[in-house]
């Protein structure tokens, strides 16, 4: 009986400390997953940000035909550095 006792007492000793450290830890892990998140919707928006297409002059905003010339592509990152965008405004312009 005295040795489970001092098993338990030891067991209790320790028990804290452990629970303390796990806490800790499982909280800087759940930050880090939440800041890891965060970055990466920020990242992704900045890039789906660069598609021109909606401001191009050949997009039709049909479902079915996004793009006159490059149909798919429009509207994906590949788009990104379209070598035929052309602004919308600057045709306004030379119209007007
Ligand atoms: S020409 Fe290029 S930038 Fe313009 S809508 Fe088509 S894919 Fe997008």
């Amino acid at each position: 009986m005295l040795v489970l006792r001092s098993i338990l007492y030891l067991v209790q000793l320790w028990l804290v400390p452990i629970c303390f450290v796990a806490a800790w830890v499982l909280t800087g892990m759940l930050v880090w997953s939440l800041w890891v998140i965060l970055r990466n919707i920020v990242q992704r928006s900045q890039q789906l940000h660069q598609i021109p297409c909606a401001n191009c002059r050949f997009f039709s905003d049909s479902y079915h035909l996004k793009c006159t010339i490059h149909p798919i592509e429009a509207l994906t990152e590949h788009a990104i550095n379209c070598g035929d965008y052309e602004d919308v405004h600057s045709q306004a312009r030379r119209v007007s």
